[in-house]
């Protein structure tokens, strides 16, 4: 029998179950990956997220041919380059791993149809999280729209039915001394219409492994301190990983509680901690499969909140400042400077740097995550989406509306050195450390003596603070009284 796995957001040997699944069932198995042309053409994504994919299958196909398999690639409408494909090899059975965004969704379906009417028997899989939407509900059946209830019950079901992880299929296990598979060419970014970047996480299945176990050996017994630090390296950084399924979430998890046994009991607050982060993944991808309509607008009505800024000259200028890092918030402007040159961004700096776009500058959050989407190499539409109306406070739980994060307050707790702003915001590097979250203070000799003029080497701030945050309450009450 013969079997096509069509590969998505799974790019990996270890614990992949339509790989491990067509290995059981068939003789013959094809992996292939098709490339989109019209997401690409959407340019929804940007450089960096490209350049990760392109470089993770490079190495899966390296992989692959290793042990004696093509990697076949096809790209136009996904649709039907995979039903061209499986009748061109004539394949009985086509499997893949599920994924939950709308679009991918309608697709699959799609897809599925067309296959079972030509009597192509379709496997699917879960794959992308531990417990799909349907495995998690409330009482009366419904979907969890609070984290903490869905928090509970993910521990309860983990428990109960903990998901055993897969061996690589025997056939796999070996690398073939003989030749192998005729390595297959991908196209290069560039071929895809975007540019190669340089990439502050390496890509790829070996390096997801090891960055794990260099995560659970030390930063994670800190974790609940050195989450919140931008300046050290106190995370695990796996995110575009999990985005791209070089490292399947389960073995996180899996590791991850295999540390409790060895830990002390602090130690055990931390781990638990970044699994909680773990779980907030899962819930964003259960919101977003049961609510579907969260993609393209808010989960709550607006009503309370401030309208945001009418479009014009002066929303373009606040805006282009926020994007680019010359907002004159050091923290704010670090952040977006790290984000535009490494595709990546500290959680910390990600919640300020939104709360700063939609309550301090009064611009639509979805303007933010678009531009997050365009910018992040583990843009991600469902964590992406959660946490962009987590922070606007149209979320199913999100926090509260008239709670604004103070990025004066937020650096000087989170970077309190300001090694971070230093890193990101060089024209700032010599200001001394108790001026540099807040650089327009210093004095015309103090810009002097740190050669940084305010204005001219660094901007002066685009907003007042306080003066933005008491506009945003009072524009509120408006909207409740209206
Ligand atoms: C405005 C905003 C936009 C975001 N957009 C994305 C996105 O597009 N893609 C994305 O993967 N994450 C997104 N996040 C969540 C979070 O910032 C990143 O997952 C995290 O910074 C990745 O770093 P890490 O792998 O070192 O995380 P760790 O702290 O090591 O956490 C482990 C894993 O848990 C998951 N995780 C952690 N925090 C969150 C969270 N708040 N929500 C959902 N999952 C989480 C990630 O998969 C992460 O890799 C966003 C957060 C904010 C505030």
């Amino acid at each position: 029998m013969r079997g096509v796995v069509w590969l998505r957001r799974d790019l990996r040997l270890q614990d992949q179950p339509a790989l491990t699944a067509a290995f059981a069932d068939c003789d013959d198995v094809i992996p292939l990956f098709v490339f989109d042309d019209s997401l690409l053409r959407a340019r929804q994504f940007g450089s960096p997220c490209v350049t990760f994919m392109v470089t993770c299958l490079a190495e899966l196909t390296g992989a692959l041919a290793a042990r004696g398999l093509a990697l076949q690639w096809r790209r136009g409408n996904q649709i039907e380059e995979v039903l061209r494909f499986v009748a061109d090899v004539k394949a009985d059975a086509v499997y893949w791993n599920r994924d939950y965004e709308p679009g991918a969704i309608e697709r699959d379906r799609k897809v599925q149809q067309a296959l079972m009417t030509r009597g192509v028997v379709v496997h699917t899989f879960k794959d992308h999280v531990v417990f799909e939407a349907e495995e998690i509900r409330g009482s009366t059946g419904d979907p969890l729209q609070r984290y903490s209830a869905y928090r509970a019950r993910w521990w309860t079901k983990w428990h109960a039915a903990t998901p055993p992880l897969l061996s690589l299929p025997v056939r796999l296990r070996a690398q073939r001394a003989d030749g192998s598979s005729p390595r297959i060419a991908l196209p290069t970014v560039e071929d895809l219409g975007y540019q190669t970047v340089p990439l502050s996480i390496t890509p790829g299945e070996k390096e997801a492994q090891r960055r794990l176990r260099w995560f659970l050996d030390g930063p994670i017994h800190t974790y609940v301190e050195g989450r919140n630090l931008p300046a050290i390296d106190g995370t695990s950084k796996l995110s575009p990983h999990f985005r791209f399924g070089t490292l399947s979430v389960r073995t996180a998890v899996h590791a991850a509680v295999g540390t409790l046994a060895t830990g002390g009991r602090r130690s055990r607050r931390d781990v638990l901690a970044w699994i909680d982060e773990l779980i907030w993944r899962e819930f964003f991808q259960q919101v977003l499969s049961s609510f579907p309509q969260v993609a393209s607008g808010p989960f709550r009505s607006k009503d309370g909140l401030p309208r945001p800024r009418p479009a014009g000259s002066e929303l373009n200028r606040l805006y282009a400042a926020w994007c680019e890092g010359r907002t004159g918030y050091p923290l704010v402007d670090a952040g977006m400077r790290q984000l535009n040159r490494t595709g990546w961004m500290h959680n910390r700096v990600r919640m300020v740097v939104a709360s700063f776009l939609i309550k301090d500058l009064r611009i639509d959050w979805q303007s933010g995550e678009r531009y997050f989407m365009r910018q992040l190499m583990d843009a991600d539409l469902a964590a992406n989406n959660g946490n962009w109306q987590w922070a606007a406070a149209t979320g199913t739980d999100s926090m509260p509306g008239y709670r604004i994060f103070n990025p004066l307050l937020q650096s000087r707790k989170f970077d309190p050195e300001g090694a971070y702003i230093r890193q990101w915001v060089p024209e700032l590097a010599t200001v001394p450390t108790d001026r540099i979250h807040a650089p327009h203070l210093m004095t015309c000799e103090e810009q002097a003596l740190a050669g940084c003029r305010i204005g001219t080497d660094y901007p002066s701030p685009i907003v007042d603070h306080r003066q933005a945050r008491e506009e945003y309450l009072a524009l509120g009450k408006q909207e409740v009284t209206a």
